[in-house]
């Protein structure tokens, strides 16, 4: 089953810790300081869920 992986890049606050632990499915912006997700349905889904849970604003979404 495909999941979506997105970012709410508002919320965003560029620690790049989704970054340090899913790499595969996040990169990171250096010119707007914020996290994007190179692989939305791809890539190692648990690393992003365990990115996803590490975000300390929550921003990061996976949708089934
Ligand atoms: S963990 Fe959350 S706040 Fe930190 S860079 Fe990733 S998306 Fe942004």
């Amino acid at each position: 089953m495909a999941k979506q992986v997105t970012i709410d890049t508002e919320e965003c606050i560029g620690c790049q810790s989704c970054v340090e632990i899913c790499p595969e499915v996040f990169d990171f912006n250096n010119s707007e300081d914020k996290a994007f997700v190179t692989n939305p349905d791809g890539g190692d889904i648990e690393c992003a869920e365990e990115a996803a849970e590490s975000c300390p604003v929550e921003c990061i979404h996976i949708d089934e």
